[in-house]
């Protein structure tokens, strides 16, 4: 059973890891984009930590639902409000169910990835963080689905990304240009993933079991 403390424990990691990526992630957005990729996710998952730390919600839905307002209040580039989406929307969907398993999991998952694409009016194959999300639910989803296969398929999903033409977002700007690079938000989707399948790997038995309610 997924717990609050374990939605609490992966986006913590999460956060440390976008902190350890944020120049890579910055980099990737040079050449397609303008450069604030990983400043932006940075600003946006310290802040989640720090709330996450100050009102420790006590179900996963409410640890998403604030993660999600807490993105969208501080990150003013296009991932803010996606990513945030993306976090109220699964959130809302798991409602006040003191834990779930990763099945109810994947489902909710699957519905704030659905209002991602809503939101942004994009595909997979549009070269964006979908790319990486879609792939990365279908493994986690179905009766051989595990948080090991959904963060290979976001991986591989956020790398064929590269030869892709971008259709959306500030890389669509750039036509045939945008052909080559690997887009930014796909390649942060992955470290959603990579938290994720950490987090599941560390078990529920941290130094930090129990030291809050
Ligand atoms: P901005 O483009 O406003 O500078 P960021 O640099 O933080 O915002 O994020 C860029 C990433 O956001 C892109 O690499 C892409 O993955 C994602 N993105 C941009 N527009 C969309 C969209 N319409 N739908 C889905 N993802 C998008
Ligand atoms: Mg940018």
């Amino acid at each position: 059973m997924l717990d609050a403390l374990f939605f609490r424990r992966w986006l913590t990691a999460t956060a440390a890891a976008v902190d350890r990526e944020a120049e890579r992630l910055t980099e990737l957005d040079s050449p397609i984009g303008d450069a604030d990729h990983g400043s932006n996710l940075q600003r946006g998952f310290r802040a989640v930590a720090a709330v996450l730390e100050k009102e420790a919600p006590d179900t996963p839905g409410a640890v998403l639902t604030l993660a999600g307002r807490q993105l969208i209040s501080t990150v003013g580039g296009a991932s803010g409000p996606l990513y945030g989406t993306l976090l109220r929307r699964t959130g809302k969907d798991l409602g006040d169910a003191p834990g779930v398993d990763s099945a109810r999991f994947a489902e909710a998952l699957r519905t704030g990835i659905d209002a991602v694409a809503a939101l942004g009016g994009a595909a997979p194959g549009d070269k964006t963080m979908l790319d990486a999300l879609v792939p990365g639910v279908d493994a986690l989803d179905g009766p051989s689905g595990s948080f090991g296969a959904a963060r290979e398929a976001a991986l591989h999903g956020a790398l064929a990304t590269t030869p892709l033409q971008a259709r959306k977002g500030r890389a669509s700007y750039l036509g045939e240009r945008s052909i080559g690079h690997q887009d930014p938000g796909a390649t942060s989707s992955v470290l959603l993933f990579e938290a994720l399948a950490e987090t599941a790997e560390d078990g529920s038995g941290g130094p930090r079991e129990g030291s809050r309610g």
